[in-house]
Protein backbone atom coordinates (compact mmCIF):
# COMPACT_ATOMS: atom_id res chain seq x y z
CA UNK A 1 0.00 0.00 0.00
CA UNK A 2 1.28 3.68 -0.96
CA UNK A 3 3.47 5.34 1.84
CA UNK A 4 1.04 6.74 4.48
CA UNK A 5 2.05 7.44 8.01
CA UNK A 6 -1.10 6.77 10.55
CA UNK A 7 -0.65 8.63 13.93
CA UNK A 8 -2.22 6.72 16.71
CA UNK A 9 -3.23 8.86 19.97
CA UNK A 10 -0.76 6.84 22.56
CA UNK A 11 -1.44 8.72 25.92
CA UNK A 12 -3.48 5.72 26.99
CA UNK A 13 -5.02 2.60 25.75
CA UNK A 14 -4.24 -0.13 23.15
CA UNK A 15 -2.57 1.80 21.09
CA UNK A 16 0.45 -0.71 20.16
CA UNK A 17 -2.37 -3.17 19.23
CA UNK A 18 -3.23 -0.37 16.27
CA UNK A 19 0.29 -0.08 15.02
CA UNK A 20 0.72 -4.18 14.71
CA UNK A 21 -2.48 -4.66 12.77
CA UNK A 22 -1.41 -1.47 10.60
CA UNK A 23 2.20 -3.42 10.24
CA UNK A 24 -0.22 -6.17 8.68
CA UNK A 25 -1.27 -4.14 6.49
CA UNK A 26 2.38 -2.33 5.77
CA UNK A 27 1.19 1.20 6.64
CA UNK A 28 3.63 3.03 8.79
CA UNK A 29 1.93 3.57 12.21
CA UNK A 30 3.61 5.72 14.95
CA UNK A 31 3.01 6.91 18.21
CA UNK A 32 1.38 10.37 18.99
CA UNK A 33 2.13 11.43 22.04
CA UNK A 34 2.15 15.35 21.25
CA UNK A 35 -0.04 17.50 19.38
CA UNK A 36 2.84 18.51 17.10
CA UNK A 37 4.03 15.09 16.10
CA UNK A 38 0.58 14.88 14.42
CA UNK A 39 0.98 17.66 11.65
CA UNK A 40 2.97 15.30 9.38
CA UNK A 41 0.75 12.19 9.54
CA UNK A 42 -1.87 11.36 7.40
CA UNK A 43 -4.58 10.44 9.81
CA UNK A 44 -5.26 9.72 13.19
CA UNK A 45 -6.45 6.83 15.51
CA UNK A 46 -7.74 6.89 18.97
CA UNK A 47 -7.58 3.84 20.61
CA UNK A 48 -9.52 2.29 23.63
CA UNK A 49 -8.78 2.53 26.74
CA UNK A 50 -10.38 4.44 29.49
CA UNK A 51 -12.00 7.73 27.88
CA UNK A 52 -11.77 9.67 31.37
CA UNK A 53 -7.78 8.90 31.60
CA UNK A 54 -7.20 9.96 27.78
CA UNK A 55 -9.55 12.78 28.20
CA UNK A 56 -7.62 14.14 30.64
CA UNK A 57 -4.16 13.86 29.17
CA UNK A 58 -5.85 14.96 26.08
CA UNK A 59 -6.46 18.27 27.40
CA UNK A 60 -3.26 18.55 29.72
CA UNK A 61 -1.35 18.28 26.08
CA UNK A 62 -3.57 20.30 24.29
CA UNK A 63 -4.87 17.22 21.82
CA UNK A 64 -8.55 18.58 21.92
CA UNK A 65 -7.68 21.51 20.09
CA UNK A 66 -5.69 20.17 17.82
CA UNK A 67 -7.90 16.99 17.22
CA UNK A 68 -10.72 19.45 16.68
CA UNK A 69 -8.49 21.27 13.97
CA UNK A 70 -8.07 18.01 12.35
CA UNK A 71 -11.09 16.83 12.23
CA UNK A 72 -12.11 20.46 10.09
CA UNK A 73 -9.67 20.39 8.19
CA UNK A 74 -10.43 17.33 6.44
CA UNK A 75 -7.78 14.47 8.03
CA UNK A 76 -9.32 11.40 8.59
CA UNK A 77 -9.68 10.18 12.04
CA UNK A 78 -10.84 6.70 13.52
CA UNK A 79 -11.95 6.19 17.31
CA UNK A 80 -12.30 2.77 18.54
CA UNK A 81 -14.19 2.19 21.60
CA UNK A 82 -12.92 5.09 23.97
CA UNK A 83 -11.64 7.08 20.98
CA UNK A 84 -15.73 6.87 20.29
CA UNK A 85 -16.20 8.16 23.05
CA UNK A 86 -13.70 11.32 23.01
CA UNK A 87 -15.38 12.05 19.44
CA UNK A 88 -19.01 11.44 20.21
CA UNK A 89 -21.80 14.29 20.65
CA UNK A 90 -23.21 13.56 24.64
CA UNK A 91 -22.70 10.39 26.63
CA UNK A 92 -25.42 10.06 28.73
CA UNK A 93 -23.70 10.34 31.70
CA UNK A 94 -24.23 14.23 31.03
CA UNK A 95 -20.70 14.77 29.86
CA UNK A 96 -19.87 16.10 25.99
CA UNK A 97 -17.57 14.69 23.51
CA UNK A 98 -15.79 16.25 21.53
CA UNK A 99 -18.53 16.83 18.83
CA UNK A 100 -16.92 15.86 15.91
CA UNK A 101 -19.39 12.82 15.04
CA UNK A 102 -23.54 13.07 15.36
CA UNK A 103 -23.16 10.80 17.80
CA UNK A 104 -24.64 9.97 21.34
CA UNK A 105 -23.53 7.39 23.81
CA UNK A 106 -24.12 5.14 26.91
CA UNK A 107 -20.98 4.08 28.24
CA UNK A 108 -20.26 0.89 29.62
CA UNK A 109 -23.56 0.16 28.22
CA UNK A 110 -23.75 -3.70 28.12
CA UNK A 111 -23.73 -4.02 32.30
CA UNK A 112 -21.45 -5.64 34.18
CA UNK A 113 -22.59 -9.26 33.65
CA UNK A 114 -21.19 -9.03 29.99
CA UNK A 115 -18.16 -6.79 30.37
CA UNK A 116 -16.74 -7.82 27.28
CA UNK A 117 -17.71 -10.37 24.47
CA UNK A 118 -17.07 -11.56 20.79
CA UNK A 119 -20.21 -12.14 18.18
CA UNK A 120 -19.92 -11.86 14.18
CA UNK A 121 -21.54 -8.45 12.34
CA UNK A 122 -22.42 -8.05 8.90
CA UNK A 123 -19.97 -5.33 7.42
CA UNK A 124 -21.06 -3.01 5.20
CA UNK A 125 -18.15 -1.17 3.48
CA UNK A 126 -18.25 -1.71 -0.21
CA UNK A 127 -20.64 -3.81 -2.36
CA UNK A 128 -17.84 -5.97 -4.09
CA UNK A 129 -16.54 -7.28 -0.09
CA UNK A 130 -17.38 -11.15 -0.75
CA UNK A 131 -17.36 -11.95 3.11
CA UNK A 132 -19.70 -9.45 5.09
CA UNK A 133 -18.78 -10.96 8.35
CA UNK A 134 -16.89 -9.76 11.13
CA UNK A 135 -15.97 -11.10 14.32
CA UNK A 136 -15.84 -8.66 17.12
CA UNK A 137 -14.36 -7.86 20.44
CA UNK A 138 -16.53 -5.26 22.52
CA UNK A 139 -15.19 -4.92 25.82
CA UNK A 140 -16.81 -2.56 28.54
CA UNK A 141 -18.65 -1.13 25.00
CA UNK A 142 -20.40 1.77 24.75
CA UNK A 143 -23.88 1.85 22.82
CA UNK A 144 -25.35 4.50 20.23
CA UNK A 145 -28.29 5.48 21.19
CA UNK A 146 -28.44 8.15 18.68
CA UNK A 147 -27.09 8.47 15.11
CA UNK A 148 -27.44 11.77 12.88
CA UNK A 149 -28.35 11.28 9.34
CA UNK A 150 -25.52 12.60 7.91
CA UNK A 151 -24.20 9.11 9.73
CA UNK A 152 -23.52 6.43 7.47
CA UNK A 153 -24.16 3.24 9.03
CA UNK A 154 -21.37 0.27 8.43
CA UNK A 155 -22.32 -2.09 10.61
CA UNK A 156 -24.60 -2.84 13.02
CA UNK A 157 -24.95 -5.88 16.04
CA UNK A 158 -27.99 -7.04 16.57
CA UNK A 159 -30.13 -3.81 16.30
CA UNK A 160 -27.31 -1.30 17.53
CA UNK A 161 -25.25 0.37 15.33
CA UNK A 162 -21.35 -0.63 15.99
CA UNK A 163 -19.48 0.98 12.87
CA UNK A 164 -20.16 4.28 11.63
CA UNK A 165 -18.62 7.02 9.39
CA UNK A 166 -19.42 10.76 9.15
CA UNK A 167 -17.31 12.18 6.65
CA UNK A 168 -13.78 12.04 7.37
CA UNK A 169 -14.44 10.38 10.72
CA UNK A 170 -14.88 6.46 11.53
CA UNK A 171 -15.58 5.03 14.57
CA UNK A 172 -16.53 1.49 16.08
CA UNK A 173 -17.59 0.67 19.14
CA UNK A 174 -16.02 -2.30 18.96
CA UNK A 175 -12.30 -3.21 18.88
CA UNK A 176 -11.13 -4.68 14.99
CA UNK A 177 -7.22 -3.92 16.20
CA UNK A 178 -7.47 -7.03 18.60
CA UNK A 179 -8.76 -9.40 15.56
CA UNK A 180 -6.03 -10.82 12.94
CA UNK A 181 -9.00 -9.46 10.50
CA UNK A 182 -7.60 -6.17 8.71
CA UNK A 183 -9.92 -5.20 6.37
CA UNK A 184 -11.80 -2.25 8.82
CA UNK A 185 -8.34 -0.94 8.97
CA UNK A 186 -8.11 -1.39 5.54
CA UNK A 187 -11.27 0.90 4.91
CA UNK A 188 -9.65 3.48 6.87
CA UNK A 189 -6.30 3.62 4.51
CA UNK A 190 -8.80 3.99 1.98
CA UNK A 191 -10.31 6.74 3.20
CA UNK A 192 -6.63 8.73 4.28
CA UNK A 193 -5.95 7.90 0.39
CA UNK A 194 -9.19 9.37 -1.07
CA UNK A 195 -7.72 12.46 1.21
CA UNK A 196 -4.49 12.30 0.01
CA UNK A 197 -6.13 12.51 -3.43
CA UNK A 198 -8.50 15.82 -2.63
CA UNK A 199 -5.80 17.63 -1.60
N1 LIG B 1 -15.49 1.58 29.06
C1 LIG B 1 -14.46 2.41 28.52
C2 LIG B 1 -14.79 3.89 28.66
O1 LIG B 1 -15.88 4.22 28.98
C3 LIG B 1 -14.21 2.09 27.06
C4 LIG B 1 -13.71 0.68 26.95
C5 LIG B 1 -12.83 0.41 25.79
O2 LIG B 1 -12.26 1.30 25.14
N2 LIG B 1 -12.65 -0.86 25.55
O3 LIG B 1 -13.94 4.70 28.45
Amino acid sequence: MKNVIVGVLALQGDFREHINILKKINVEGVEARLPSEVDDMDGLIIPGGESTAINKLMEKYGFDKKIKQLALSGKPLFGTCAGLIILSKSIEDGKRGLGLIDIDLKRNAYGRQIESFEDEINLNLNHDMENKKFNSVFIRAPKIIRAGKEVRILARHNDGVVLAREKNILVSTFHPELTDDTRIHKYFITMILEYLKER
